[in-house]
């Protein structure tokens, strides 16, 4: 498996919990949303009033779901954790929505993946909390409007226009999570190594944040992996010298970048003589899903300027032939 891959593993989901900020002055960037959170987190308080439904889009290990988190912390109310992919008929989704308490948060992850079906249930609990069930068979069938408590309905996703219009519709605050810079990143670093209780020079967070890929999920797993090689082959303490010994071992580049983003990079110079080229062909030829290229390496290629995207399709940049020492 991967290191590098931003979607949550097996053992970042044990340190997780401990790992998660509980209150918007712990959670670290993300700053314009935070302070947009907070002003309606105060006007909802004030008001005795649940909070508007949000959804936050972005790739994945962004912190999403911690936010759902400290927003449920915030208003002083539950959550309830579920996802797209985890409930099959409307009727779950109707017992989830029914079990709820006044003000709780109801966090649905990939919110995209809701069947069409159970989506449906959502649009009147979220517009006037209610939901309608259908009682009896046939001609004597008729459907019953039960009141829901009033919730907030926190949907994560990795892109806003996976959803449906009418789904996005109810929504009345949407946040797009943003890659973190390497000073958050070595800030959040900093700090999960002192819930870790490991010993670590500003520089070898720095070192860690460096190669996280702008994703707080990354550079909690490169952390800890680091601190094990600290642990047998140093005296315990990450230096610059055992981060950068460790990571490159664990064959993370100096830009984060993995073997999946660089195959994508080096399929679209050699194949496809630098671009462009279309997103489905070259999923096609890295053998991976185009969704998945598309919403989890393709925005930080992006963003660092390693791509770009025409109309005519995606494009290697000057400095994608640069890092992968060909000539162009
Ligand atoms: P997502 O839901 O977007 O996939 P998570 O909320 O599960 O991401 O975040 C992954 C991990 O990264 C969390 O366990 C948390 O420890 C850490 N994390 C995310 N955002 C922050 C932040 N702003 N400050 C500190 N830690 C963070």
């Amino acid at each position: 498996k991967r290191v590098i891959t931003t979607e949550a593993m097996e053992e970042d989901l044990r340190l997780e919990g401990s790992l998660r900020p509980q209150s918007l002055s712990e959670y670290i960037g993300q700053e314009k949303t935070k302070k947009t959170l907070k002003i309606y987190i105060e006007a909802a308080r004030q008001r005795g009033d649940a909070l508007d439904h949000v959804l936050f889009y972005g790739p994945p290990g962004l912190g999403k779901t911690t936010l759902a988190g400290i927003i449920a912390n915030e208003m002083g109310v539950h959550m309830k954790v579920t996802s797209g992919p985890a409930i099959e008929k409307p009727g779950e989704m109707a017992a989830i929505l029914n079990n709820l308490q006044e003000g709780d948060v109801l966090f649905v992850d990939e919110i995209h993946r809701l069947n069409r079906q159970v989506e449906e249930v959502l649009y009147p609990a979220m517009e006037d909390y209610a939901i309608d069930i259908m009682i009896g068979k046939g001609a004597s069938a008729r459907s019953i409007r039960l009141d829901l408590p009033k919730f907030t309905l926190v949907g994560a996703t990795t892109r806003a226009g996976l959803l449906t219009a009418p789904l996005r519709d109810r929504f009345g605050v949407m946040h797009h999570l943003e890659f973190y810079t390497v000073l958050e990143l070595t800030t959040i670093i900093l700090r999960s190594a002192q819930v870790l209780e490991v010993e670590i020079e500003p520089k070898g967070a720095q070192e860690i944040a460096k190669r996280s890929r702008g994703t707080p999920r990354l550079a909690n797993r490169l952390l800890k992996r680091v601190r094990d090689f600290a642990q047998v082959k140093y005296d315990g303490k990450i230096t610059l010298e055992v981060a950068q010994f460790a990571l490159d071992l664990l064959e993370v580049d100096q830009y984060g970048l993995d073997q999946v983003d660089r195959r994508i990079l080096k399929t679209l110079i050699i194949n496809f003589q630098g671009g462009p080229v279309g997103l489905e062909t070259l999923a096609a030829s890295v053998g991976e899903d185009p969704g998945t290229v598309e919403d989890v390496y393709e925005p930080y290629l992006l963003q660092n300027g390693f791509l770009s995207r025409t109309p005519r399709g995606r494009i290697a940049s000057d400095l994608a032939y640069r890092h992968l020492g060909i000539e162009k």
